[in-house]
């Protein structure tokens, strides 16, 4: 018998073993398997069994032992974890891997952290021991008194000695065994799952909840609201629903969403089991997370994009909070988008999805539009909080103060007067984005990337956002030898130090990378705004998301023009999303909010669209002008990067590629090619980049074009030079 087994390697094929004879009918698809592999012993994963293999049996090597007595990847997992290895053209074996918590793939046992425990043997009893065996009657009383277990600290902490164990295990009157014990318990029940009770809906949200509920079938709902108008408290009761018929619900927020905010929310709401899938978690915690997601015990399960291969007993619901968000697509080697994963798993598994955002990705917007999805909005704002009002403020000509116009400052003073805080968002940290030598122009850049330093105040040196590098402040200019060495341009710290110097008397809170970077600092300026107290928050893409600033009146963005003239044909969309979000958070209490947005181009048509006519009316319009230009939704892309130590490396590989495909081949209809061309940034982080771009119109057909393109790698003679990759559905062209 041949077992076919994925492994983890970059190779994209399967493995074929012989299979030993005690294996034989024991091994099924899902379970980890140990085999030989070049000169080491790996684990990988039963992919299938078959009576007969391309190689000889000469040829094949043997399987060595297998770990898991059941699939470890449930039939759910396996499928959904294998799918996306197809489409996102990535190894099966890494896909299957991504799919485990660490300390399974490095073939632990799948149970709960291992105890030794000691307990009485069954026989025992007080009169076995003489009365004179005083400590010892004691000990064994203490056994009797816990027949689950007592583990060895707890019998130290009794005052029992070692010594004293031993002599008692040698009389066969106690034994060690080995437990298992989940590290939480729960009560179980319909009537203990709420711990506080739920909001009475409004209209719009009722009937939101009921459309996610009925059917309990797949279907997906874009739920479209601005930020408050209550669409977590909709999930909330939806959960409640798919609690109290003993199933589980899955939520994937965006990776600044996993905030203790959030969890809070949750933890306040339900009295059931609430699992955090975050990256601050041990590869104990995870994989205990994860086995109780499996046993079904931990009800509610948490997580970043990586969650949604989580396993679940009884899957009842699927959640994608701020379904719009970019983290929810992994930007290097398994790029998968989990929430595109989320649509086909609701579907496999036959249970509701949801998907929420105050500003749907153009993608789902066009499924809506289309009427695979159910769109349903909420357009008031739950509670009596009013929306915002939007402001263009013309920087034209304007003498800024560290990216601030007069006008803004003096809004500023206004809302603080009266007693509210003020947000100012800055997508740019540090304190200048560059260093200008006032003599020559020459400007600091990074040497391993095309990019300017970012100059940092606190602590002080240079810092490329791209690769990392850091380095001292220069004294002097690289070219001239100027000392005449100026910061150019504001990020948050310079604002930061502005926004001090003009209010010595108001809090000014810069939330950033940087300044949150130590433990509890983000939580202890959380707390100061919870005061409630006037104060000046500046921040970048940290602000905007998952917060709930209930005294916040005066929100700025200053810098509105970013990405209005990106290369990357998405940049519109995200400066909408983002300004929107940021919006999202000034009055969302009764306090009614401003937003004041500083461009250049108050009157360009995109910016212009939103302000007035809102997100939908920008969105519907930007969705026009893909369709004409033939870009996603409505074509598919995928992107075909790579990179070389070497200029000019990588782009020959790419068109080496691609010229033995036109000369050979002919392509599926309904593609086009552009490029190779050089990366928007062709140097990063030491390395020269290339790209490819292909369109199609059909996926199948696009597919069908990267499989040629696979097989073409593999006999070209430059593919060890490059480091190479696919990105199908490419969220951004960098
Ligand atoms: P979103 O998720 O759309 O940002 P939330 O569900 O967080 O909105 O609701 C915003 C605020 O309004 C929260 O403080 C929430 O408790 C409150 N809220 C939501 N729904 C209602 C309701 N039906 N009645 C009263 N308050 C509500
Ligand atoms: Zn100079
Ligand atoms: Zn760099």
């Amino acid at each position: 018998m041949i077992l076919r087994v994925a492994i983890p390697s970059p190779l994209h094929k399967l493995f074929d073993y012989l299979c030993p004879v005690e294996l034989e009918g024991l091994a099924k698809p899902g379970m980890r398997i140990k085999v030989p592999f070049g000169s080491r012993e790996i684990i990988g994963i039963v992919i299938d069994t078959d009576v007969h293999s391309d190689y000889s049996s000469k040829q094949l090597k043997t399987a060595l032992m297998l770990l898991d007595a059941d699939p470890v990847l449930d039939a759910t997992q396996f499928w959904l974890a294998r799918w996306a290895a197809h489409y996102y053209f990535y190894p099966e074996g890494e896909a299957l891997q991504q799919a485990l918590p660490v300390l399974l793939r490095k073939g632990q046992e799948p149970t709960f952290a291992h105890a030794t425990l000691w307990r009485a043997t069954a026989h025992a009893t007080l009169s076995s021991l003489a009365t004179s065996a005083k400590r010892q009657r004691e000990l064994l009383e203490l056994l009797l008194r816990n027949p689950q277990g007592v583990s060895t600290e707890a019998i130290k902490i009794e005052g029992f000695s070692t010594p004293l164990l031993k002599a008692l295990a040698d009389k066969h009157l106690a034994e060690s065994f080995a437990s298992h014990p989940r590290p939480y318990q729960f009560a179980t029940g319909s009537e203990t799952i709420l711990k506080e009770a739920p909001l009475t809906l409004n209209e719009e949200q009722a009937s939101a909840l009921y459309s996610l509920l009925n059917p309990s079938h797949f279907h997906t709902l874009l739920l479209e609201g601005i930020t408050g108008s209550g669409k977590t408290e909709v999930y909330l009761q939806a959960i409640e629903a798919i609690l109290k018929v003993g199933k589980q619900a899955l939520i994937l927020v965006p990776e600044i969403g996993l905030t203790p905010q959030t969890l809070s929310r949750f933890k306040a709401r339900f009295q059931v089991p609430v699992m955090a899938l975050h990256s601050g978690l041990t590869d104990r915690q995870r994989l205990d997370a994860w086995l109780m997601a499996r046993d079904g015990s931990a009800r509610i399960l948490i997580g970043t994009r990586s969650a949604i291969f989580t396993p679940m007993k009884n899957p009842g619901i699927i959640i994608v909070d701020e379904e719009h968000d970019p983290s929810f697509k992994q930007q290097e080697g398994f790029r998968y988008h989990a929430r595109d994963l989320a649509v086909l798993r609701a579907k496999k598994e036959d249970i509701p999805l949801l998907l929420t955002t105050a500003t749907p990705s153009l993608e789902s917007l066009h499924n809506a539009l289309d009427g695979r999805y159910q769109h349903l909005h909420l357009r008031q704002r739950a509670g009596n909080a009013s929306a915002p009002k939007f402001k263009f403020l013309d920087i034209r000509g304007e003498a800024l103060q560290a990216g601030m116009a007069p006008e803004l400052i003096h809004h500023i003073r206004q809302h603080l007067s009266a007693q509210t805080q003020v947000l100012i968002f800055l997508n740019r940290r540090g304190f200048s984005p560059s260093l200008i030598c006032h003599d020559c122009g020459a400007v600091n850049e990074c040497t391993r990337c095309d990019a300017r330093m970012t100059l940092h105040r606190s602590p002080a040196h240079m810092h490329c956002h791209h690769c990392d590098r850091q380095t001292p402040i220069p004294k002097r200019c690289h070219q001239c030898h100027s000392e005449d060495l100026r910061p150019s341009g504001a990020g948050t710290e310079r604002t930061e130090e502005q926004l001090k110097s003009l209010f010595p008397n108001i809090p000014v809170l810069r939330i950033d990378r940087d300044s949150t970077s130590r433990k509890h600092a983000l939580e202890n300026m959380m707390k100061q705004i919870h005061t409630g107290q006037p104060c000046i928050m500046i921040g970048t893409q940290m602000l905007a998301k998952g917060h709930h600033f209930p005294r916040v009146t005066l929100v700025a963005v200053l810098d509105a023009d970013a990405g209005l003239f990106s290369a990357d044909f998405r940049g519109m969309e995200k400066t909408a999303q983002l300004i929107l979000q940021v919006a999202g958070r000034a009055g969302r209490a009764e306090l009614s909010g401003e937003v004041l947005l500083q461009t250049h181009h108050p009157d360009h048509p995109m910016l212009a669209a939103l302000v007035t006519q809102g997100y939908e009316a920008f969105a519907k319009s930007e969705l026009v002008l893909r369709q004409g230009a033939g870009l996603p939704p409505f074509h598919h892309h995928a992107l075909i990067r790579a990179e070389a130590s070497r200029q000019g490396w990588a782009e020959a590989f790419l068109r080496s590629i691609r010229e033995a495909i036109e000369t050979h081949l002919s392509l599926p209809p309904g593609n086009h090619w552009s490029g190779p061309f050089p990366s928007p940034m062709e140097k990063r982080a030491g390395l020269f980049r290339s790209q490819m771009l292909i369109q199609g119109r059909e996926r199948r057909h696009l597919h069908t074009l990267l499989r040629m393109i696979m097989q073409e790698v593999e006999h070209n003679p430059m593919k060890n030079k490059v480091r190479w990759s696919i990105d199908v559905d490419p969220i951004d062209s960098y």
